[in-house]
């Protein structure tokens, strides 16, 4: 049986981070969100595996604004209702809502594994992202938290702003070193519809990224990331020995997972192969009545549901794709018109041919979204 998941979104954030296109709302949590997060789960928990799940994770939005009551509620709830014995809990956290006592409290309610928000320990990139902490505050936090006793940490980078320098990114590795920090996850700067950043390049307020220094300064980090003893596991994802996130895994290697909470989505495999989604309404108010039609369920075929597997499973760089698994899985043979195109990429560089798996190169990772499109075309 597959391990699989607990997303658990946490849509409440103090301010607007002018790139972000998630699903969030200005302001306090409310109280008593975590018996309506156990309520969802009682009416869906029937659909998912009998198994107990392996992993929870507390996204946002911005989980750290949660009272700990009312997390140790969701978790330990969540927790009963579900069977577990055991299992990883993770959280993401911004700097600015941390403080020693709330450290202490996360790790008393069972959090495990921390996700800090850092995005860089520079000032002046920090204030370009529009985010409410500085960089000393973003040294302190991590500094905080391994005093708290969590040793599994993850800091989240953005890299590719317009006027960026490589350098940045060996200043940033540099500063990251003197803690011993097991994960990173760094992301490329993406201008996203409906964002106030748009609104700005458009305004000609900033400058839009550049394409080009995007794609140097990514395989800038490869290296960078690989000298500093990081092993890139996923396309903006690097570990050090077993500190991969397992709950993460879950996502790219297409298996199952339940999203609770207004905006969060599920994902499930059935016996005939296909994968079956459910979106949740992107509105507290709607999500928390439980009116009509808050939920968007559709149903992919076998045959959808193999290629996508096999289009996504290649964000997982170590495990890649095992075509034999997920023909098994999906109940779809695998075609000559896949093998083929599989050749093609491989002749390009892009993906590689391992002993059980195909696998993305170190070169592929940056056309990801090209090997994913020419699987599902
Ligand atoms: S804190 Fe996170 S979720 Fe909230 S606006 Fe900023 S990037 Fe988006």
């Amino acid at each position: 049986m597959e391990n699989w998941g607990i997303y658990v979104h946490i849509p409440w954030c103090r301010r607007r981070c002018p790139y972000c296109d998630f699903y969030f709302e200005i302001g306090a949590a409310q109280q008593g969100y975590a018996k309506k997060i156990l309520e969802e789960f009682e009416r869906k928990k029937h659909l998912w595996p009998a198994q107990a799940p392996s992993t929870l994770y507390l996204g946002g939005g911005t989980p750290s604004l949660l009272h700990p009551e009312e997390l140790d509620k969701i978790i330990m709830g969540l927790k009963k209702a579900a069977g577990v014995q055991q299992w990883q809990v993770s959280l993401e956290a911004n700097p600015e809502d941390l403080d020693e006592t709330i450290l202490e409290s996360l790790k008393a309610v069972g959090v495990e594994r921390l996700s800090l928000g850092i995005q860089s320990f520079d000032d002046g990139v920090l204030k370009w992202l529009g985010r409410a902490h500085d960089g000393k505050r973003a040294q302190e936090v991590i500094q905080q938290a391994q005093s708290a006793g969590f040793t599994e940490l993850s800091v989240d980078f953005i890299f590719g702003l317009p006027g960026e320098s490589l350098q940045r990114v060996e200043t940033e590795l540099n500063t990251l070193a003197a803690f011993d920090v097991g994960h990173v996850s760094a992301y490329l700067l993406t201008v996203e519809p409906g964002t106030p950043l748009l609104i700005q390049i458009q305004k000609n307020k900033k400058q839009a990224p550049d394409d080009d220094f995007q794609a140097d300064i990514y395989a800038h980090l490869q290296h960078e990331l690989k000298r500093s003893g990081y092993q890139q596991y996923e396309i903006s994802s690097w570990a050090k020995a077993g500190k991969a996130s397992t709950h993460n895994r879950i996502y790219w290697g297409q298996g199952s997972y339940l999203g609770l909470g207004p905006g969060a989505h599920s994902c499930r495999v059935l016996p005939a192969g296909d994968l079956e989604r459910r979106i949740n309404v992107s509105d507290l108010q709607k999500w928390w009545q439980g009116e009509p039609g808050i939920e968007e369920v559709s149903l992919q075929s076998p045959e959808a549901s193999f290629l996508e597997s096999v289009a996504f499973g290649f964000r997982d760089m170590e495990r890649g794709v095992r075509l034999k698994r997920l023909s098994e899985r999906h109940q779809t043979p695998v075609s000559s018109e896949l093998l083929s195109k599989l050749q093609s990429m491989q002749r390009k560089g892009w993906v590689s041919q391992m002993k059980t798996a195909w696998v993305l190169t170190e070169s592929g990772a940056l056309f990801a979204d090209a090997v994913a499109r020419e699987i599902l075309n």
